[in-house]
């Protein structure tokens, strides 16, 4: 590869390889908690994420953080698998749940109790909030901070063993209420929650936190390099407390009297004894859109889009299905790069990113939206064109397909204008233009329905002009796209608009939510669309483009072959990305 900048992951990586910190070994995580489907910020992780690993012949883990019971389902687990494989990366067999591991969080837990690192408080959540303390002003020690270790781990059995309610107690760090960071002030490390989950069952009814969990699963795993979002800067010192503070635990023989096995299977784990560190960098952020869970479950809950996948979420099956590739969307994740300040990407750049690559591999059909009957008188009764187009203008290997013409044909509607200005250059009385690799033709009669309105238009053709050129040299011009009437099969075609009408929906203000800001005319339906017969066996999930038009697909939920044709828009042809 060109010597180009490297990200500070990757330059991170390097010394790590230089110091031998991890031997060879580059091991990272992609640790989606199974709440919610995928949107495009996390894309920007897996990439990130599996590249690395990737590029330095490492390896990446899929791992489920599922230590939440309440808000996780398998529906989301099996979401998350689709997702990451359609964009291309493979974790082999290292697909993970953090609740595999839910019996050494407990046992680390005990271990911290018995190194007096933990203790259970009976303080109410408000109350442990209050004593908490604020960022100017020091917290204060619970009472129950010195409990002893006996009286310590019984209790926390009992939590276990599900002897108390829900909020009755939680199992903290002892660290320090006068820390300046908040976060490292007496942490909770457990709490309570008779919840089913969607793997263990009924077993546990404790449940450990994420900056408990998370650490621990990483160092689990093996994992070296664990990448995650700025937000979690501030809870990277209690990250480094627990792996260190077990790290100590580990050192001493007498901890472990009651569980040598344990301690075995500690000293026998690489991921303890070269441990992992946290790295953050800036999450993405889209202009046009929202990108957090908690969102975009509200807008498939209140019905504001047809569910995780409509076309104009910003979720990875809401782009699959839009006709998003995932090679544009690699493309458009390596651009933008990976930084420590959080900014804001255009999302013209990702439309800029597809649009390239759709251009490059999408075959050309002609398709009419919006369709106005045109009859070409001095065309023979019995004459039928089959015209051979090429499936894309610079691509001969892409091969060809065959174009019925007829006497009646369908253009846009768009394309006609009765009393048209000097610079449209399209059809009008008196004018001739080109019908794409057919005829030339001159529009000669316009016909209106009893309120005006155009219905139907009368042509003659050049015979001379067939294959859509003339010898004689002569310039028409206009271009159109057609069909032919008799041959044409119909479609609906889905047109997408922006979802929101500020670039900011998340900066909502005056009362307003994000909800406030939806464009209620972001779904377009035609349903009268005619389209050439090559289409009619496409398969679902299928990219072409409709010349002069833009880039579709076939819909992969409504779309049947040979049966019902629907396609959605992918993206107008204009491109606005501005360099
Ligand atoms: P949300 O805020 O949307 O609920 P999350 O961070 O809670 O997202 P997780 O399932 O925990 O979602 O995320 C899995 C991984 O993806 C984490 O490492 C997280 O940092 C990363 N991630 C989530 N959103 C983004 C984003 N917008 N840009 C980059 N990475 C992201
Ligand atoms: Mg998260
Ligand atoms: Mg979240």
């Amino acid at each position: 590869a060109p010597a180009k900048g490297k990200d500070f992951i990757r330059q991170i990586i390097d010394r790590d390889l230089e110091d031998g910190k991890y031997g060879n070994r580059v091991h990272t995580r992609f640790p989606p908690e199974p709440n919610g489907y995928l949107h495009i910020g996390h894309a920007k992780s897996i990439c990130l994420n599996f590249g690395v690993a990737a590029e330095y012949g490492g390896k990446c883990n899929l791992r489920l953080d599922d230590t939440n019971p309440v808000k996780e389902d398998t529906e989301y687990v099996d979401s998350i698998r689709e997702d990451v494989r359609w964009l291309g990366f493979d974790w082999e067999d290292r697909q993970f749940f953090a609740s595999d591991y839910y019996q050494f969080f407990y046992d680390v837990a005990e271990l911290f109790i018995r190194m007096g690192r933990a203790y259970v408080d009976n303080l109410s959540a408000d109350e442990i909030r209050e004593y908490r303390g604020t960022l100017k002003s020091p917290g204060k020690n619970s009472p129950y901070r010195d409990r002893s270790v006996e009286e310590n781990l019984e209790l926390f059995r009992s939590m276990r063993d599900g002897k108390f309610e829900d909020g009755t107690c939680v199992l903290r760090a002892k660290i320090d209420m006068a820390s300046p960071n908040v976060v490292l002030r007496d942490p909770a490390l457990y709490r309570i929650k008779h919840a089913h989950h969607h793997r263990t069952g009924d077993t546990w009814c404790i449940y450990p936190m994420y900056d408990f969990a998370h650490c621990l699963s990483d160092a689990f795993e093996n994992v070296t390099h664990s990448i995650c979002t700025l937000e979690f800067e501030n809870n990277r010192p209690l990250y480094d407390w627990v792996l260190d503070t077990l790290l100590e635990g580990i050192k001493d023989e007498t901890l472990f009297a009651d569980c040598p096995e344990f301690l075995a299977e500690l000293k026998a784990h690489p991921g303890f004894a070269a441990r992992p560190y946290q790295y953050e960098f800036a999450r993405l952020n889209i202009t046009g859109t929202v990108l957090s869970k908690r969102k975009l479950i509200q807008l498939v809950q209140e019905g504001h889009v047809s569910g995780w996948d409509d076309p104009r979420m910003p979720t990875i099956c809401g782009f699959r299905r839009r006709g998003y590739t995932p090679e544009s969307i690699r493309d458009f994740c390596e651009r933008i790069g990976v930084a420590k300040a959080d900014s804001t990407v255009e999302s013209a750049l990702l439309e800029h990113c597809l649009r390239q690559d759709l251009n490059e591999r999408a075959p050309r059909y002609l398709g009419v939206l919006n369709p106005l009957k045109v009859v070409i008188e001095n065309y023979p009764e019995d004459q039928e064109d089959v015209f051979e187009m090429p499936l894309h203008p610079e691509d001969e290997s892409m091969g060809t397909r065959k174009v019925p013409f007829g006497k009646e044909i369908y253009i846009e509607r768009d394309d006609f204008m009765e009393d048209p200005p000097k610079k449209f250059f399209r059809m009008g009385p008196g004018r001739e233009v080109r019908l794409r690799f057919a005829y030339y033709v001159t529009c000669t009669d316009v016909i209106k329905d009893e309120n005006g309105e155009v219905v139907e238009l009368r042509c003659t053709y050049d015979p001379e002009t067939k294959g859509g050129w003339s010898k004689d040299g002569r310039k028409v011009k206009g271009t159109m796209h057609w069909v032919s009437a008799k041959h044409a099969i119909p479609a609906e075609i889905r047109l997408f608009d922006k979802l929101f009408t500020v670039d900011n929906p998340n900066a909502a203000k005056d009362g307003k939510t994000f909800i406030d800001y939806i464009n209620p005319d972001s779904l377009n339906v035609l349903t009268h669309c005619l389209v050439e017969p090559a289409l009619a066996e496409m398969q679902p999930g299928t990219n072409f483009q409709f010349e002069r038009t833009g880039y579709f697909c076939t819909d992969l939920r409504d779309h049947t072959p040979g049966e019902k044709l629907v396609f959605n828009r992918t993206a107008t042809l204009r491109d606005s990305w501005a360099k």
